[in-house]
């Protein structure tokens, strides 16, 4: 007869006297540990739809739609935790630290997949000259915000920033042809080179 090894002997008095290290979860509710990282979720007030945690998110999980035609142009980003390896690069590329936030949140069982999704809108800005996506309206006035009097070397930047302060109105409209007072404009990289050729 083979005798229990005395580490064994001690673990086994020891959950005797303590009960067992593990949860009864699913009959008890187990709460997960303070940095526990479950399943990401977007705040609206700290996201500005910049995509950086798109463009970090190791098994793109992260879907950037942008829908230039709608009435109100949107970028939305759908996170798709089903494909999630909760690895919390999404936090921490996060340009704000405000926009996504690993949760405590464990139980994400679904029976269909394709409700696995945790997602946010940002309105777009479209540029003037060709109508194309220069960016998130609220990420454009971050950076100029970020750049502080140097957002004044670039019209999309200086404008984007007082549009935010209500000091400027941005009707933007695509125009049919570039001429020189469209400088004081929206414009992409591209249109803003043929107006600059131009002048
Ligand atoms: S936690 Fe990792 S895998 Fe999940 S969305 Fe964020 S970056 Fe992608
Ligand atoms: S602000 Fe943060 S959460 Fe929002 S798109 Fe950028 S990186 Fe993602």
């Amino acid at each position: 007869m083979r005798y229990p090894k005395l580490r064994e002997l001690k673990e086994a008095i020891t959950a005797l006297i303590k009960g067992p290290y593990t949860s009864k979860f699913p009959f008890e509710p187990h709460v997960p540990e303070k940095r526990f990282r479950g399943k990401p979720e977007y705040f609206k007030d700290g996201c500005v739809g910049c995509k950086a945690c798109a463009e970090v998110c190791p098994t793109d999980c992260i879907e950037v739609k942008d829908i230039p035609d709608a009435e109100t142009p949107v970028r939305k980003l759908e996170l798709h935790y089903d494909s999630c390896i909760f690895c919390g690069q999404c936090q921490a590329a996060c340009i704000t630290q405000e926009g996504i936030k690993l949760s405590n949140k464990f139980d994400l069982a679904i029976f269909d997949r394709s409700q696995a999704i945790e997602s946010v809108e940002k309105e777009l800005v479209l540029c003037e000259g060709c109508g194309c996506v220069i960016g998130a309206k609220e990420h454009l006035a971050w950076v100029a915000k970020k750049l502080g009097p140097l957002a004044y070397s670039s019209p999309t930047s200086y404008l984007s920033a007082l549009k935010e302060l209500k000091l400027a109105y941005l009707d933007i409209q695509k125009s049919e042809e570039l001429t020189r007072q469209d400088r004081i404009k929206v414009l992409c990289p591209k249109c803003r080179r043929e107006v600059t050729l131009k002048t």
